[in-house]
């Protein structure tokens, strides 16, 4: 398991709280992957199609022996299996998987780009990144995470709503 990925999740339907939950449980259960860390709950004022209720943002450090692309093909079924519906384009959701980073790669396919091509540009996945990561780097980005950051605008639309207290992966969710 020699690949170090990131991923973000948001919810914004239902019990969020809950899907972010599950979606990490459904990938520790699985015997290629194990989930590393995890960043505190923050929540996020809806940006692009704002008409719809606040997200629940956090981002995970997994180690896998997947490839990208059989991570991609997984997460889509744990959206699926969390009945994800894909109606309105950036529009509301129950969970909600992207990998914002493989290693330090940069992947390029039909169906998948990495790092993820809007990571850069949202502070509700940028600052939970900072949060596990701070000394991250982006490959093709020559600044770090904090220069990034300090170019956002829309940072105080994301708020911390379940602080990280301890280690465990599943800590987080037991208060
Ligand atoms: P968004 O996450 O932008 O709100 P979706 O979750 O509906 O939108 O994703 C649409 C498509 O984005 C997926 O079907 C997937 O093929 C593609 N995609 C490209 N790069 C990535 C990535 N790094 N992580 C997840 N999905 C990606
Ligand atoms: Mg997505």
């Amino acid at each position: 398991m020699d690949n170090t990925v990131y991923l973000s999740l948001g919810s914004n339907l239902g019990d969020r709280e809950g899907y972010l939950r599950q979606a990490i449980e459904f990938l520790n259960d699985d015997s290629s992957i194990s989930v590393e860390s995890v960043s505190s709950i923050y929540e996020t004022d809806p940006v692009g199609y704002i008409d719809q209720p606040p997200f629940l943002n956090m981002v995970i450090k997994l180690q896998t022996s997947y490839s990208a692309t059989r991570l991609l093909a997984l997460i889509q079924t744990i959206e699926h299996r969390l009945k994800r519906k894909r109606e309105i384009h950036w529009g509301p959701r129950t969970v909600d998987l992207d990998i914002l980073l493989y290693n330090s790669e940069s992947i390029t396919t039909k169906t998948l780009r990495i790092p993820h091509p809007r990571m850069t540009e949202r502070a509700f996945v940028m600052i939970p990144l900072r949060e596990i990561a701070p000394d991250v780097t982006l490959p093709g980005w020559q600044f770090s995470l904090d220069q990034i950051l300090s170019e956002l605008q829309d940072k105080e639309g994301v708020r911390i709503w379940k602080r990280k207290n301890g280690d465990g992966v599943f800590e987080l969710f037991e208060s």
